[in-house]
């Protein structure tokens, strides 16, 4: 079996090696491309959703953690272990702004401001997107939140529209990080413009510095990763985002997690955590 120049981009892009070619496993990762989450219900995924690996068990969980600790690539991970779906609302942000300004509704040009300074977007922007996508919540085979909630009031609107349909989150998993070490890796963190690998100026350097290793692309620094807005992205953190570690905590879902190690430890730390909870129905670890 041949690993391919796009096979090791996907596994540099979600940082670990993924099974190759033929793997059904990889192949339905491959084919969710998430269209009606990232583009809105008017767009419609190619595949509607992976469901459930065991029939009967649904993983709904949110992924907590301040900028930086790594639940991106976390998320890949376990959507492709447990079947759900990676639901991101930084990724539709970003997917929004790429689309010209005339394609762009005046709430998402102003989310993309917002997330440009490295602010919050505004609640009611969030909630509206989110509301506009909630098929992808309520009527999958599970998700996984990643970057929200990310205020108390998003959390009470999440847990009021799951309520509409009886449905209740799996956990909360809280990826925790030492403030130094999140600085580090989001002021090194370098992304190549064209294929979208993700490099580290000293932990993960490119060959030739600022090109891609993959397909010779520009590497750049995110907009968000420059170090004034880090700041401000790690205030709106502890201000608006730690406090749901308390709300969780009440409602018995809070699983913390150390994000220390490699991506491939700090997966496997969750998936132990994790794998109690679906007891009585049979996980690959
Ligand atoms: P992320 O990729 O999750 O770090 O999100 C990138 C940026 O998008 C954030 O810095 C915010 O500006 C914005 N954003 C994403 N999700 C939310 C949310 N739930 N609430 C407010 N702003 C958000």
């Amino acid at each position: 079996m041949v690993v391919t120049a796009s096979h090791a981009r996907l596994c540099d892009y979600i940082g670990v090696s993924i099974p190759l070619k033929n793997d059904p496993v990889r192949n339905d990762l491959l084919k969710n491309d998430r269209a009606t989450w990232l583009h809105g219900s008017a767009a419609e995924c190619s595949q509607k959703s992976l469901g459930a690996p065991e029939p009967g068990y649904v993983w709904r969980l949110v992924l907590l953690g301040a900028p930086g600790v790594g639940k991106g690539t976390q998320a890949e991970l376990l959507t492709k272990r447990l079947g759900a779906c990676h639901l991101s609302t930084g990724d539709v942000f970003r997917a929004a702004s790429k689309q010209r300004d005339c394609d762009q509704s005046p709430a998402m040009k102003a989310a993309t401001d917002y997330m440009r300074r490295g602010q919050l977007v505004p609640d009611s922007i969030v909630w509206e997107m989110v509301r506009e996508r909630s098929d992808c919540i309520l009527h999958c085979g599970g998700f996984i939140l990643d970057g929200f909630p990310r205020t108390l009031a998003q959390a009470e609107s999440l847990q009021a529209l799951m309520a509409t349909e009886n449905v209740s989150l799996t956990a909360v998993v809280n990826y925790e990080l030492p403030v130094e070490q999140i600085l580090h890796r989001l002021s090194g963190r370098r992304t190549c413009e064209h294929c979208k690998a993700v490099f580290h100026v000293t932990d993960r350097p490119s060959k030739v510095t600022n090109k891609c290793d993959h397909c010779g692309g520009d590497l750049y620094q995110r907009e968000d990763d420059r170090v004034e807005s880090i700041t401000v992205r790690l205030e709106a953190y502890e201000r608006s985002t730690a406090p749901l570690i308390q709300f969780y905590k009440n409602m018995n879902l809070l699983m913390p997690i150390v994000s220390e190690g490699s991506p491939d430890e700090i997966f496997a730390g969750t998936l132990l955590k994790l794998t109690p909870l679906a007891s009585g129905h049979r996980i690959s670890v």
